[in-house]
């Protein structure tokens, strides 16, 4: 009898599929014990993780009205508190908080509800101080409202959620963030007894002892729905629905490029812009503003005095503006930083002009880069998120391998056929490139153990 060597394939060279291939290929005699191969759809390695050439934290408002920090403190505390005690982080006691968080108290399914609990409770609190005060032409109840709507819109962009009334209340606390900095830089699998087979779009097909699933939530979840199947046998149905229920958002980034010199001077210093909106019924709202821009929060150069800044947009607006030309994109935010920046930034841009006043301010960008991750067949968004009606079960029934319970001891059946890495099957780390690395080295981990392999 022939004792062939199990053939690993890994689908997907991502954080998770490279991190899986490494770990086999470097393990002791790894080269006797397995033949890895590694196919990748796309015409390039590294997946979601994707670098591209492109040739003073200050709050904005609609209309160019540059706030006073005092206006802004407490509103983006009242946020930070209400995320810290979702996030099960110390709060900063300030008299109301504790009230505010006890008013909103247990029982919230999303982060979103929470968040607005904690909104009214405190204007509740507040509401002798609120009523009269005017910045501007904004009541004080609708300027705080929208500062907390920029913060929300941050978090969208954090989390993925086009909206955080579907971002479980839960799951939030047992999410983990790394230390440090963040730096740029099936019913039918038990009769299966066959080896895997993949078929490729070229109609070739390779057979693998095991094969290790690397592609995004996205994918899979259009792989799950009818007359797209991407397993046959399908999935077991307890993987399907956990597919099914987790959340899986969308954000782009937009990259602009400042304007070449303007009359001779280059020393334009674009600011680090939070950008606040008027509210969708207000008199006061600029009609030009597209409303895909009113979602974002930021923009901001990409470094210090870069020409280069950069925007984030999240959900059903991060989905449209894959559909925009060039030009829409840069008429849309070359209004709104024209409406956004005061006057002496412009001074700033254009130093020889006498004097700069609020109605010569336009700016307008030269280029435009944006990301596509909604459109590209090869993610179908950028990153998962713990849903309403979800949890972080999902993401270890996910992690399961298949075939499900095959452990006879005489190996009649096989074992460890198709495994799943990615960022959605890690637990706490999932929607990031560290939670797709750990994913990777845990189902690495998984067969060198199964074939007793040192080093594990
Ligand atoms: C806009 C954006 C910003 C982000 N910001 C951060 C951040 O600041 N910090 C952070 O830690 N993480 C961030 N992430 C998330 C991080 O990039 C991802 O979590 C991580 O890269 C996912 O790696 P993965 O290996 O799980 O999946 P992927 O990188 O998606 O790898 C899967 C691979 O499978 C391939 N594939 C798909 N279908 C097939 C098929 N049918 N056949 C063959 N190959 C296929 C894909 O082409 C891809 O290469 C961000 C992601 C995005 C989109």
């Amino acid at each position: 009898m022939v004792n062939k060597t199990p053939r690993v394939v890994i689908i997907g060279a991502g954080m998770a599929g490279l991190t899986a291939a490494c770990k086999l290929y470097t393990s002791p005699n790894s080269n006797q014990l397995f033949e890895l191969s590694i196919v990748e759809g796309g015409d390039r390695i590294g997946g979601r993780i994707n670098s591209s050439e492109f040739c003073g934290d200050k709050i904005e408002l609609e209309g160019g009205l540059e706030l006073n920090p005092s206006l802004v403190e407490p509103i983006s505390r009242l946020f930070k508190n209400l995320l810290n005690y979702i996030q099960g982080k110390p709060i900063v006691e300030d008299g109301s908080i504790s009230e505010i968080v006890k008013h909103c108290g247990p029982g919230n399914l999303s982060v979103g509800s929470f968040l607005r609990e904690g909104l009214e409770a405190y204007w509740g609190f507040m509401k002798d101080e609120k009523g009269i005060k005017r910045v501007g032409n904004w009541s004080m109840k609708s300027l705080e409202e929208a500062i907390f709507t920029m913060h929300e819109n941050t978090h969208r962009s954090y989390s993925s959620a086009d909206d955080l009334s579907t971002l479980d209340f839960n799951a939030e606390r047992e999410y983990k963030m790394l230390p440090g900095e963040e730096i740029t830089i099936a019913k039918g699998y038990l009769s299966v007894i066959e080896p895997v087979k993949l078929h490729f779009s070229d109609g070739s097909i390779l057979s693998a002892d095991h094969v290790i699933v690397t592609v995004s939530l996205g994918v899979l979840k259009r792989g799950i729905i009818q007359d797209h199947e991407m397993f046959d046998p399908p999935l077991p149905s307890i993987k399907n629905r956990s597919i099914s229920r987790l959340g899986y958002g969308l954000v782009n980034k937009v990259f602009l490029q400042l304007p070449q010199e303007t009359d001779g001077v280059s020393n334009f210093k674009f600011p680090f812009l939070q950008m606040v909106f008027h509210q969708p019924n207000s008199e006061f709202r600029d009609p030009k503003v597209p409303h895909w821009i009113r979602r974002t929060s930021l923009l901001y150069p990409i470094y210090s005095n870069s020409r280069v800044v950069l925007s984030w947009v999240a959900g059903s607006d991060a989905l449209q503006l894959e559909s925009l030309s060039d030009d829409e994109i840069i008429n849309g935010f070359s209004i709104t930083a024209s409406n956004m920046l005061p006057s002496k930034f412009y001074c700033q841009m254009n130093p020889n002009q006498t004097s700069c006043h609020q109605n010569q301010k336009q700016l307008k960008f030269d280029k435009v880069l944006r990301t596509e991750w909604g459109t590209n067949p090869l993610f179908l968004g950028s990153y998962s998120y713990v849903a309403v009606g979800s949890s972080e079960d999902d993401m270890d029934v996910l992690a399961e391998p298949l075939p499900q319970n095959s452990n006879n001891i005489d190996g009649s059946s096989p074992q460890l056929q198709i495994l799943f890495a990615g960022e959605a099957t890690h637990r706490t780390h999932y929607s990031t490139t560290h939670g797709a690395y750990f994913s990777g080295l845990r189902e690495a981990n998984r067969l060198l153990k199964h074939y007793n392999c040192a080093g594990v």
